[in-house]
């Protein structure tokens, strides 16, 4: 199909019909007890392309927790920052182990694989809390300007529940401290990061928020330059190599997108200079990704014939 004759709402439509079957077969997030209240029955899609044009289906502008999804735009804004060197405190190779693994961290003294793991977010984090006094804040703020959405708040229950489940990852704050990668006071390192996880979006929010990655750095919505045009190539590499945790190959086999996702069963995906999309629904697969979701991108990219590759 030739890009321009692209039916999109057409095609979201034909895909909240095809997803019904998937329902069911995976599990909202239990270990976040906040998250595994949310009707596992939600499905919301979102487009938005380059050119302006924006696609919503299903419950596209419900609230979802954003999860992991803001370590790809705490990486954003730490990269927007001059005179930053993050590469020799994380790695740019896919983990090829879960999101939140402790072994692989300690074999690499305390050099997490990558940004999008939560090992190396965290480490994100710290860079971001190093440069600020009200880091928290900055990162609301910041997602906020690219969403062009002011009620983009933490979710106080979220990460409320965070903090006190958090055990992994404050297992990890404190391995990487050993090994002097982390200079935040970790009680504090991990409240911000509980509360970027807890922020709440939208589909059509987060597919506003990421057109900056399918605008060689430019938010349409901020109508500014957010990062340089290298680092905006640069990040779509990470997330294609890293975005998904350890299903990134069979997700890139399947949907052939950049894409990070989030444990609130949000994925946000971008194909550079034609179209950010997002797409929500809480059941996850066994390696903490949208089923559903996973699925409905898989279903997009074959049915638009849209991908990187
Ligand atoms: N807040 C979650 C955690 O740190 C994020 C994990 C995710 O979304 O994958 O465990």
């Amino acid at each position: 199909m030739a890009e321009n004759s692209v039916d999109f709402q057409g095609v979201l439509a034909e895909i909240q019909d095809e997803i019904d079957p998937f329902f069911g077969q995976g599990k909202n997030a239990g270990y976040i007890p906040a998250l595994s209240d949310v009707p596992g029955d939600k499905f919301g899609m979102a487009v938005h392309t380059v050119e302006g044009e924006e696609f919503l289906i299903g419950d596209a502008q419900d609230d979802f927790s954003i999860q992991s999804i803001s370590k790809l735009f705490t990486l954003m804004q730490v990269l927007g920052f001059d005179d930053i060197d993050i590469w020799s405190r994380v790695g740019r190779e896919p983990s090829g182990t879960a999101f939140n693994s402790l072994v692989q961290l300690e074999y690499e003294k305390g050099i997490p694989r990558n940004p999008f793991i939560n090992a190396g977010a965290i480490v994100v984090t710290d860079i971001l809390a190093s440069r600020s006094a009200d880091a928290s804040r900055r990162i609301g703020d910041y997602y906020r300007m690219l969403s062009g959405n002011l009620s983009n708040r933490v979710d106080e229950e979220v990460a409320l529940s965070e903090q006190d489940h958090g055990y992994r990852n404050a297992a990890l704050a404190n391995l990487m401290r050993s090994f002097d990668n982390i200079q935040t006071p970790i009680p504090d390192l991990l409240d911000i990061y509980f509360r970027q996880c807890a922020l709440t979006t939208s589909c059509a929010d987060l597919a506003k928020a990421a057109l900056p990655l399918a605008c060689g750095g430019y938010s349409p919505i901020a109508q500014k330059q957010v990062l340089s045009t290298r680092d905006t190539k640069r990040i779509n590499a990470l997330l294609l190599t890293c975005g998904l945790y350890d299903a990134v190959g069979s997700f890139a086999y399947k949907v052939g997108l950049p894409a990070k996702s989030g444990v609130g069963g949000g994925i946000v995906a971008v194909l550079p200079n034609k179209f950010s999309v997002a797409v929500w629904s809480p059941e996850l697969d066994s390696y903490g990704n949208s089923l559903v979701g996973s699925k409905a991108l898989e279903l997009f990219t074959t049915k638009t014939d849209l991908s990187i590759f």
